[in-house]
């Protein structure tokens, strides 16, 4: 059985902290969903297309990775995508103790799925898109955090 990973957030940018996470990923799963949340409560800065349109151009010449948009419960996609593993990034304590509660909870409800973490190289780990768009949002040049070749001024915010 092909051992499926969803990669869920928000990507609101994509930023070179996802983008090592997933590289590092890529090895221990046979294809990687990337998940862009749709979340009715919270508003993002850039539009969904923008945002998945970034994600398609990082990841392009990887085979091994699809980028989708879910909206609902997490566990539900995965099952929709058969999918058995969960991937997220661990920055901080404060990511962990977040991290810990949604991972045990979706454990509760569907036992099968695994959540794998992954924590980030030191010089990415203090890399955040809500660092990123308050750079945008204030005219500065954010190009040093997202990934090569993301041209921020092709915004569509
Ligand atoms: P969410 O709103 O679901 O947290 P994000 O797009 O902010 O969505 O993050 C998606 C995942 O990527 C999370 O697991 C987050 O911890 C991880 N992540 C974000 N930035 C980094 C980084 N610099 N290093 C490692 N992981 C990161």
């Amino acid at each position: 059985m092909k051992r499926i990973a969803i990669f869920p957030g928000s990507f609101d940018p994509i930023t070179k902290g996802h983008e090592n996470i997933l590289q590092r990923a890529l090895p221990l799963f046979d294809e990687i969903i990337i998940a862009i949340g749709k979340n009715s409560n919270k508003q993002s800065f850039f539009s969904l297309e923008q945002r998945e349109k970034w994600i398609r151009q990082v990841f392009k010449n990887e085979a091994n990775v699809r980028v989708e948009t879910y909206t609902g419960l997490t566990i539900d996609f995965c099952k929709k995508m058969n999918a058995k593993f969960i991937l997220r990034g661990l920055r901080t304590s404060a990511d962990f103790e977040f991290e810990k509660a949604i991972a045990q909870n979706n454990n509760m409800m569907a036992p099968e799925i695994e959540t794998v973490f992954i924590l980030p190289i030191p010089e990415l780990s203090a890399i955040n898109s809500t660092i990123v768009r308050d750079i945008v949002r204030n005219g500065g040049d954010a190009t040093p955090f997202v990934p090569n070749g993301i041209d921020l001024k092709d915004i569509k915010a």
